[in-house]
């Protein structure tokens, strides 16, 4: 039954309950809609105030509303916070014991609480189906709706049943979904599973004008993140990388240069984890060296800086992950180290899945290496992607503030293009430029491509001419090596090889070797 309640009401409740004083944004608008009985569409960007739009409709209409959310401690933080503002909220999940779960639906039956939270699993679950068709349930609010979508980056697949399961408990319902994710292919793919495609949609600017972003080579990197973290001593920042190993690895490294850094990534005790997290939510430790299993519904709001050592695997998570700087709305800087090998090293790890998935996976990731590598502003780039049009370059970004030099490249172009001919179009865009920069390896040799009129031509290209060039190979091999070891942060680690150990002990010694003396910038 649609709910009628003015505004001053719902002013009265943000004030007596939130202590705020104004609505944010389209707050006002979306919670109206919920209590008109309609479904919603919510599309902010992190920090912006979503949870509001479910917990404030909550509290004024009669009944429970159901919350789904993907993960316990994102549930618990919020139930802590409902429950310090004065209000009944209560979590179900596997946390809980049979004692406590029985309590939890008591209070419901006697509709005394506000916001249930409970994850997609647990509301398969036949009892818990069964438990709330009986409850008075106000509405259903599907937070990180993303979750939702293959497009997304977080993906779950007991999210695809929630639609079914609602239209069991009630199929009149409001629904409202929300999420900070944007891109046009997920929104549809939201929209269409949930049976939410009459939803009115409300879409605030996914601009986050506080954050500069930057890409920088993945040359040194280890010299160059010690460096940075030592500039900024005693910020917040969160460090990603792609594998636990790696977590492992830059967490240690940081230790032995004096910064103050934790790790955090599924393969961690839970206990351990928990206390990490805490460590960084309260200050105790400044750097969060982490993998994507870090963040999401972290309400951290002076992280100052978010760094991605490894690629993501899109610019959805890119997004998602960078936007967990600067929530107080100051500055927050977002670097990421690219390197194309990372674009492979990922490619590499999709090769199980299946063709549309692989495909999905391919095109994702073709996406961030073209964000990574373009000269232009990343935040047009970037809001592009998501559907949004900037007017005017941002100057907050690396490219705006330093413009990449641009040369007319014609004869060059003549070059490729020659040596795409005259090999037939048969070798890939690594083994072509393998012949322009004169690489003398054992494939362009077998195929005698060192004698081809272009090979070496471009090897002394006018704008490398400042970069000094001492790669270092060995640290490059070692990243190789060890993303297999516990890429996927739900599968069991591998057994080592003894190559792989006896890499951990040259890794090892060679950590000694790593300690980077560097005075701050
Ligand atoms: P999101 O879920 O969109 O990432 P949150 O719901 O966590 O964002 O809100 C981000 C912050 O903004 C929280 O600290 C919240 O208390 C605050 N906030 C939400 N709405 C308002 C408002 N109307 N006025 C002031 N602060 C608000
Ligand atoms: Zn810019």
């Amino acid at each position: 039954m649609p709910n009628s309640i003015s505004n001053d009401v719902l002013k009265d409740q943000l004030k007596k309950t939130f202590g705020f004083d104004q609505f944010r944004g389209e707050q006002e608008h979306i919670i109206q809609n919920t209590l008109a009985g309609n479904h919603s569409f919510v599309l902010m960007p992190t920090g912006a105030g979503k949870s509001l739009c479910y917990q404030l409709p909550a509290i004024v209409m009669e009944g429970t509303a159901i919350v789904i959310s993907p993960l316990i401690a994102l549930m618990k933080n919020q139930v802590d916070q409902m429950l310090a503002f004065g209000i009944n909220a209560q979590f179900l999940n596997s946390s809980l014991t049979r004692v406590e779960i029985n309590k939890v639906k008591t209070e419901i039956l006697a509709g005394k609480v506000k916001l249930l939270y409970i994850a997609p699993e647990s509301l398969n679950k036949q009892d818990n189906l069964s438990f709330l068709k009986q409850a008075n349930i106000s509405f259903v609010a599907i937070d990180e709706a993303h979750c939702i979508s293959e497009w997304g980056h977080d993906f779950r697949p007991e999210y695809r049943k929630i639609k079914s399961i609602i239209e069991e408990v009630n199929p009149k319902l409001p629904i409202i979904a929300l999420t900070a994710t944007a891109t046009p292919k997920v929104q549809q793919d939201i929209q269409k599973t949930l049976g939410l495609e009459d939803a009115k949609v409300f879409k605030s600017s996914f601009n986050r004008k506080n954050l500069y972003y930057e890409i920088r080579s993945k040359h040194e990197v280890d010299k160059q993140l010690i460096r940075y973290i030592k500039s900024h001593t005693g910020k917040a920042g969160i460090i990603y990388c792609l594998s636990r190993k790696k977590v492992e690895d830059v967490a240690d490294l940081l230790l032995v240069n004096g910064i103050n850094a934790l790790p955090y990534h599924a393969g961690l005790d839970p206990q351990i984890r928990i206390n990490n997290q805490e460590a960084f939510l309260n200050e105790e430790v400044d750097v969060m060296v982490a993998t994507i299993a870090f963040g999401m519904g972290i309400d951290k709001p002076d992280v100052r800086f978010v760094i991605h050592y490894d690629a993501p695997k899109s610019l959805e998570g890119y997004y998602q992950e960078t936007g967990r700087a600067g929530r107080d709305g100051l500055d927050g800087t977002c670097i990421l180290f690219f390197d194309h090998d990372d674009i492979e090293k990922l490619d590499k790890f999709n090769k199980n899945k299946g063709v549309s998935e692989k495909e999905n996976a391919k095109i994702l990731l073709a996406e961030m290496e073209d964000f990574a590598n373009l000269g232009i502003c990343r935040r047009r780039q970037l809001l592009h992607y998501f559907g949004e049009y900037l007017g005017e370059n941002c100057g907050f970004c690396d490219n705006c503030q330093h413009p990449t030099q641009s040369f007319k490249a014609e004869e060059e172009a003549v070059w490729v293009l020659k040596t795409i001919q005259e090999t037939e179009g048969k070798f890939t865009i690594e083994h072509i430029a393998d012949i322009l920069d004169g690489t003398q390896n054992q494939f362009v040799e077998s195929y005698g491509h060192d004698k081809l009129e272009y090979f070496g031509k471009g090897a002394n290209p006018f704008w490398a001419k400042a970069e000094t060039d001492e790669e270092d190979e060995d640290e490059d091999d070692e990243d190789e090596e060890e993303l297999d070891d516990d890429f996927d942060d739900e599968e069991e680690e591998k057994p080592k090889t003894k190559k792989k150990k006896a890499k951990k002990l040259k890794s090892k010694k060679k950590e000694e070797e790593n300690i980077i003396q560097v005075s701050p910038w």
